[in-house]
């Protein structure tokens, strides 16, 4: 990790001060081997661009306290959006995730890429108003967006429920109006990052799922988040499971997951017997309710997901399986069917560490993902270059 060679620069000698630890200008020299006076010049760079902050004082070993200096987190801004196919969260957070200003608002993802990104454009100049912040403060967009993406080019593949987004260059249309990176990634993805920082920081094998209208995995494996060649690994809704026999999935094969535990699937089921119900937010009510026939569908539908997750536990060997997604607010019915499978199924030794729990983000998953995907960026080194240390 430690760099001693010509042109290290103060975007370095920054990354071993990005954790937020605050660090003496001598410990900087140590970890790096640079003299104490380079350590000095590159430190008035940061501090002239705000993006240190002297703070504190360490334990003097005699003498004039050596002063420390830290990150300092309010000093830019950066944008985390969650865009789903009907809703879209928008936050503005500082450079250590911190939400300082959020919206949640309907959206229309079938209107198109050019509708919804003008209006994310809107929400977020409005935002940065609202924070009192100029747009010059800000260092970096993160999206998620409810389908497979590209990430390196941020472009969507295919996205079965995104007509016209297919191939779309996100990052050129964001770019028209803010001059800064635009990291883009499906949305399960940016949630597994969410959840792991918010709720697992210690865990580095975590799979997160999310049920709702599709069903997806995000992967964390030895602390990073898996993406796959194309950018769709975890992409398990249409994978094709034994009760689906027969049952024809609107990507025209039979008998895929999201087919029957989906919840389209689940509410078809619960209306052929007579609850009238059309939206995820109605069933999970009708769940709460007590009604014995949501009870039993919702937990199959986890017993139906359980059955893909074993493979994924053979393969992954994680500590969590955290359960997220609108689906996942019916509580611990779902998540008894997940671990009555998992649990049978998978080895001894693999079932024994791993826990089956409840989503800690909750709704807050996606934002927090996106801001970390975007606060990596920006305080990459070349993230820095671009900030003009
Ligand atoms: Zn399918």
């Amino acid at each position: 990790m430690v760099k001693i060679a010509g042109g290290f620069g103060a975007s370095e000698l920054f990354q071993f001060l990005r954790d937020g630890e605050p660090r003496t200008r001598a410990e900087l020299a140590q970890l790096t081997g640079l003299a104490r006076s380079t350590i000095s010049l590159r430190i008035d760079e940061l501090l002239e661009h705000g993006l240190v902050t002297p703070v504190g004082e360490a334990v003097s070993t005699g003498g004039r306290p050596p002063a420390q200096i830290a990150l300092n987190p309010g000093a830019r801004v950066v944008v985390a959006a969650d865009l789903g196919a009907t809703h879209g969260r928008v936050a503005i957070t500082d450079l250590s995730g911190t939400v300082l200003r959020s919206v949640f608002e309907d959206l229309v993802i079938d209107n198109g890429p050019e509708v919804v990104l003008d209006w994310l454009v809107l929400t977020i100049n409005r935002l940065m108003v609202e924070c009192d912040r100029p747009i010059s403060d800000l260092v970096a967009v993160g999206i998620g967006l409810p389908g497979p993406v590209e990430h390196e080019s941020g472009r969507p593949t295919n996205p079965p429920i995104m007509p016209g987004w297919d191939g779309y260059d996100v990052p050129a249309h964001m770019r028209r109006t803010f001059s800064v990176p635009i990291l883009v990634d499906n949305d399960v993805n940016i949630m597994a990052l969410g959840e792991r920082a918010m709720g697992w920081p210690d865990a580095d094998n975590i799979i997160f799922v999310k049920v709702s209208t599709g069903i997806g995995l995000g992967i964390i494996g030895g602390g990073v988040l898996q993406r796959g060649a194309q950018g769709i690994a975890g992409d398990i809704g249409h994978v094709k499971i034994p009760r689906g026999a027969g049952v024809v999935c609107k990507c025209g094969n039979e008998g895929c997951l999201e087919a029957i535990a989906g919840s389209p699937a689940i509410i078809a089921d619960l209306r052929g017997i007579g609850r009238d119900i059309t939206t995820v937010a109605e069933l999970v009510a009708l769940v709460k309710s007590g009604d014995t026939s949501a009870i039993q569908a919702v937990r199959q539908a986890g017993r139906d997901i359980g059955e893909v997750l074993t493979v994924c536990v053979s393969i992954i060997n994680p500590s969590v399986i955290t359960i997220g997604g609108a689906l996942a607010q019916a509580g611990e019915h779902i998540i008894a069917g997940v671990r009555e499978v998992v649990y049978s199924r998978s080895t001894p030794f693999a079932a024994e560490h791993l826990s089956i729990v409840q989503s800690r983000a909750g709704e807050m998953a996606g934002v927090a993902g996106a801001s970390i995907m975007a606060i990596e960026r920006a305080l990459s080194p070349e993230g820095i270059e671009g900030i003009g240390a």
